[in-house]
């Protein structure tokens, strides 16, 4: 079999054998699935070309951007993972908007975008993701709180079906598949193009940090998002580190990333960050809460997507020793105040508390006109305004017993947000159960197993545990 792949003629790569070891795990680390080949994509005609071997063959194939999913999203067992990602970005750009190829990283695009005066309107904290990678989870940013998602930016996306079809949709063509394209983590095929809105390129914003007592506090604060009359910050963001979080600050912190050997912040730290274009914007309705904290007010020499992305980076680094037991949730207000109680007194639990790097808040106002995509966290919240919280693990590699834990840990912080009316985030660690995905999609999942036959009749793409309520072993 193995010489069959490498005989395809793509105009990318193709190759079996060791090499491919590095594409047996993604981002989180904790799930193994040893692929037999890797094909590094370029262009459609090569997925097509790989998409018919398959076929022929009964090969399973899986579709991989950057791979940072954190359970075992990308992986596959035995087949062919199709790695489409590119450091040559391949768009065009209109007035208002942009064609972009889904193996284009958003640093690239966004660099681009930013020359020309334009800029994305939501980007993610970590830019070296694909296109496609992201829009097939959500995509939430510190502009969320004002523009939505990354998928509600989408106008129309072209897909290659795991059939080898192409079709475009939009909200007008093919408008079920583009709902369940977008956020439905390659399970209907590969999304080859997108075009998606544009905004103007704001640099230099200006930034008010905040820090708060306690996480009740930070939450409180959050309320005056709920009021749809008053002014909104253009960027937010909140984050709670914990006592083990690596002290970028500190002078010699780079010498530590080249050892490996961790500083710790040592104690934990609430913060908060409104960011505005320019000082015209800096009049927002601040919450009670927070007219009484006086900020530490400060400007990016460039754009915030490229100092959170440098910041994500830094972060990534030092956790190149650990498994990185990762997911987020969204909620409503009400159900994010139950679940930060929650996570408070699960944290009393130094143990697990030991292994807590962040948790993260981001807020999401969604667009007036919302398209209501399947599978996307938000979607599933009736509330205009909801909120994403990040809970991010990171536990020594050797360290068995420590995933288990954090395991248990996720399972319970899941079980809460769907009790709380919440949804979790796809790209992360979520053990979901039968019940739990019926609960939390309904007739969704139905719809998308019947939607991939219909597509996909000789099975060529493989249902992901998160639709047939299956979970992943360790
Ligand atoms: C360090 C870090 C920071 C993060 N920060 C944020 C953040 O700020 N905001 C946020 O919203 N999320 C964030 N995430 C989550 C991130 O958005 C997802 O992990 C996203 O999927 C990453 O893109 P990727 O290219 O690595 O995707 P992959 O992990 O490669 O793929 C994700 C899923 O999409 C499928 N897929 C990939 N490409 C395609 C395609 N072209 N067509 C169809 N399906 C495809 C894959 O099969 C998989 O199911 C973060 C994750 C990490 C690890």
């Amino acid at each position: 079999m193995s010489k069959i792949i490498e005989s395809i003629n793509i105009q990318g790569s193709i190759y079996t054998g060791d090499d491919v070891s590095k594409y047996a795990l993604d981002f989180g680390k904790t799930i193994t699935k040893k692929p037999l080949a890797v094909a590094n994509t370029t262009s459609a005609e090569d997925i097509i070309k790989i998409i018919a071997v398959a076929k022929k063959h009964s090969v399973p194939l899986s579709i991989r951007g950057a791979g940072h999913s954190c359970y075992g999203q990308t992986l596959c067992n035995g087949g062919i993972v199709i790695n489409n990602i590119s450091s040559k970005p391949q768009f065009k750009v209109h007035s208002e908007s942009v064609e972009v190829n889904t193996r284009t990283r958003w640093l690239d695009l966004e660099n681009a975008l930013n020359a020309m005066g334009r800029s994305l309107p939501v980007l993610t904290d970590y830019l070296t993701f694909s296109v496609g990678g992201t829009l097939s989870v959500g995509g939430y940013g510190v502009r969320s709180v004002t523009e939505g998602s990354q998928v509600d930016q989408v106008q129309k996306l072209q897909i290659i079906t795991w059939n080898g079809d192409i079709l475009w949709c939009s909200p007008d063509e093919n408008e079920e598949i583009f709902r369940y394209a977008l956020c439905g983590m390659g399970q209907l095929g590969i999304i080859e193009k997108v075009i998606m809105r544009t905004t103007p390129y704001f640099p230099k914003p200006i930034l008010h940090h905040y820090r708060h007592p306690s996480l009740e506090h930070l939450v409180a604060t959050f309320e005056s998002f709920l009021d749809e009359n008053n002014s909104f910050p253009d960027y937010f963001e909140a984050a709670m580190v914990g006592e083990n979080f690596l002290n970028f600050s500190h002078p010699i912190v780079n010498r530590i990333l080249k050892t490996g050997t961790h500083l710790l912040l040592g104690k934990k730290i609430i913060g908060s960050r409104y960011g505005f274009h320019n000082k015209e914007r800096i009049n927002f309705e601040k919450s009670e809460l927070l007219r009484n904290i006086k900020p530490k007010i400060s400007t990016i020499k460039d754009n915030y997507a490229l100092f959170s992305h440098r910041k994500q980076d830094k972060y990534v680094s030092s956790l190149h020793r650990q498994k990185r037991i990762w997911t987020d949730y969204m909620l409503n207000y009400e159900g994010l105040c139950k679940f930060t109680s929650f996570m408070e007194e699960e944290l009393q639990d130094k143990k697990l508390a030991n292994y807590l790097g962040v948790l993260y808040f981001l807020g999401n106002r969604k667009p007036k006109k919302k398209i209501h995509f399947a599978f996307e966290p938000a979607s599933g919240i009736k509330d205009r305004m909801t909120f994403l919280v990040g809970v991010f693990y990171a536990v020594p590699e050797n360290d068995t017993t420590g995933v288990n834990y954090v395991r248990e840990a996720l399972k319970r912080s899941l079980q809460k947000v769907v009790s709380l009316g919440g949804r979790p985030y796809l790209y992360g660690w979520n053990d979901l159960d039968n019940k739990m995905r019926n609960s939390l999609y309904g007739d969704s999942c139905e719809k998308m197993i019947n939607l991939c036959q219909e597509l996909d009749p000789e099975g060529v793409g493989k249902l992901l545990p998160s639709f047939t309520g299956e979970t992943n072993a360790v």
